[in-house]
């Protein structure tokens, strides 16, 4: 049996996106992996990038500034998490894509930060597609409302939507919230439908069915966190 290193892990997750592609009727390369990061090592992540993959996710921004300090631009960075206000001029270092943004405050100081320092920063608005309280994200019953008013800022650039699935054990249990967040995406200005965020480890092939173009996925590669 061959061992179970990252290297023959993130070959399996990426013959699984293939194949989910092929059922959407897509090509793999319409497919981005984010490989996300959180809780491993420098390493870990030298070892990911050696293997091809660029785009990585972090959840927490003084981890991510201490990993991006050591690898920098090798990499390219998503921000994944929960982010606080005071810590965007921090996040704005090291992000090149941030997925959660899921409050106008949050939004209005991504731009006012970005214009300080004459940028635009690429966003994904993040959806709270279950309604569970203990989520992140923005409601669903006014969210048209809010693509209006992030959309007005200046400094930020709306580039899609994330959305985190139903997290119980039967990965089916997503398919109708990843069908939901298509069809919002779907209703987006075209220009802003550029990625479409959604899919983890449990999920990723049915998302990936259900149209997303971007998958974030952690555990299948570098297996479980402690
Ligand atoms: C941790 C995390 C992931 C990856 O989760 P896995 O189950 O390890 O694939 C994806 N998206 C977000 C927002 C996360 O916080």
């Amino acid at each position: 049996m061959e061992p179970d290193t990252i290297q023959t892990r993130l070959e399996l997750v990426q013959s699984r996106i293939s194949q989910a592609a092929e059922n959407a009727g897509k090509r793999a390369e319409d497919i981005s992996l984010v490989a996300v990061t959180k809780t491993r090592s420098v390493e870990e992540i030298s070892q990911i990038l050696e293997c091809g993959v660029r785009d990585i996710g972090e959840n927490y921004v003084q981890e991510a500034l201490e990993k991006f300090g050591r690898i920098g631009d090798q990499a390219n960075w998503h921000f994944i998490g929960h982010l606080q206000r005071n810590k965007v001029k921090q996040a704005l270092r090291f992000a090149n894509l941030i997925h959660s943004v899921d409050s106008l405050e949050l939004a209005g100081e991504i731009g006012k930060r970005s214009l300080e320092s004459q940028k635009t920063t690429d966003i994904l608005l993040e959806v709270n597609l279950t309604g569970e309280s203990s989520k992140t994200g923005y409601p669903l019953d006014q969210f048209e409302d809010f693509v209006e008013k992030v959309g007005s800022l200046s400094g930020i650039r709306i580039c899609g939507l994330m959305g985190i699935g139903q997290l119980s054990s039967d990965p089916e249990d997503s398919r109708p919230f990843f069908r939901k967040l298509k069809s919002i995406y779907d209703m987006l200005p075209q220009e802003q439908q550029v990625y479409l965020s959604m899919g983890m480890t449990q999920d990723y092939e049915i998302a990936i069915e259900e149209g997303s173009n971007m998958v974030r996925i952690g555990t299948a590669i570098f297996g479980a966190r402690f």
